[in-house]
């Protein structure tokens, strides 16, 4: 038999975004709920080293980074709830959701921080190194560095992929582009940039077959010419696939505006709010230009803040 549970801010994820705005939720007396979602602690989880998040002069290791912030929220009582939300409707003026678990939840503010998923080729080659942070990453900006002086292979054709191999441009000896049709999805001009950038050499009609290495590291990329069927090999101590995110927005598709790929609109820019008064949106879920932890973090306290004077102005 389900169960409601009322409660005065449900957050909805826990990646950077969402343990922030619990922190801020929680210190301001919201006791605030968080179901941390299919994949706790999100995708920095799948990070090994984050050195670009302020504080940490060392770096750290993502896995460890989401502990220390789970403690965080947990030190001012945020009800950190493993599993996931199955069903929302923000139909009427109370905020209904569904736990995984059947219990029916009735919330006066709600914190979207479902994040995105970075989408990968499937390859089980990519999937091993990319599990045991051996050279496969979906993010330039955050792993780039750790080849710098090295070369690099990077999968896509859409601004992200030209952005990214740009990016890696300025830190590898060479960057090599795997396109798979024989255009660029990409806007003119960054596409114009990475034609013209002389480390980067771009393949088209090129298809990976497979990522070449010793079980520890990335040291080779498999491709073939999809027209010519020919395959050869390309050294490269890291393999970088950008070609697309998903955000993880459906469930709330019905209710919430979203963009013509999936992203949450901002119903007012510079707020966390959506379309739905009381509902707030932090992180990559409405982020398809930052993606950043700092970012995601920047808008958790953003969402926080604004769920608090929501429920201050209603007499809370
Ligand atoms: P896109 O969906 O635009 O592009 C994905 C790219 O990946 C496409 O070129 C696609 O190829 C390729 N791809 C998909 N699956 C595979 C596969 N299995 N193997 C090989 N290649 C594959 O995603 P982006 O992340 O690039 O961009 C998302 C949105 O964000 C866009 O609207 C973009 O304009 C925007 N953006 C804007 C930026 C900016 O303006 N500074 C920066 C980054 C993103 P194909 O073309 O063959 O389908």
């Amino acid at each position: 038999m389900s169960e409601i549970q009322k409660m005065s801010c449900l957050i909805i994820g826990s990646g950077p975004a969402g343990y922030t705005a619990a922190i801020y939720a929680a210190r301001a007396d919201m006791k605030p709920v968080m179901y941390q979602g299919m994949q706790p602690g999100g995708q920095l989880t799948t990070t090994n080293e984050v050195e670009n998040f302020p504080g940490y002069p060392d770096g750290v290791t993502g896995p460890e980074m989401m502990m220390q912030l789970e403690a965080q929220a947990k030190r001012f009582e945020t009800d950190v709830r493993f599993g996931f939300i199955t069903k929302v409707d923000f139909s009427g003026d109370v905020h209904k959701a569904w736990a995984d678990d059947g219990t029916e939840i009735h919330a006066d503010t709600i914190i979207i921080s479902t994040g995105a998923t970075a989408k990968y080729l499937g390859l089980e080659s990519e999937q091993h190194y990319l599990k045991i942070g051996g050279g496969v990453s979906a993010c330039a900006v955050c792993d780039g560095f750790f080849y710098r002086g090295q070369e690099t292979v990077i999968v896509g054709a859409g601004d992200s992929a030209c952005e990214e191999a740009h990016y890696l441009s300025k830190l590898c000896t060479k960057v090599t582009m795997l396109v798979r049709k024989d255009e660029f999805r990409a806007s003119k001009i960054m596409a114009e940039r990475v034609k013209n950038t002389s480390n980067i050499e771009i393949l088209f009609n090129t298809d990976t077959v497979e990522v070449l290495g010793d079980g520890q590291g990335v040291s080779g990329t498999r491709v073939r010419n999809n027209v010519t069927g020919k395959e050869h090999d390309i050294p490269c101590t890291g393999f970088f696939v950008a070609i697309g995110h998903k955000p993880n927005t459906d469930i709330f598709q019905e209710y919430i505006n979203l963009d013509e790929t999936g992203y949450i609109r901002y119903e007012q820019p510079g707020t966390s709010k959506t379309n739905v008064p009381g509902v707030f949106v932090a992180g990559d879920a409405a982020d398809k230009t930052y993606r950043q932890a700092v970012t995601a973090a920047g808008t958790g306290c953003m969402a926080a803040l604004d769920a608090e004077r929501y429920l201050s102005a209603k007499g809370h």
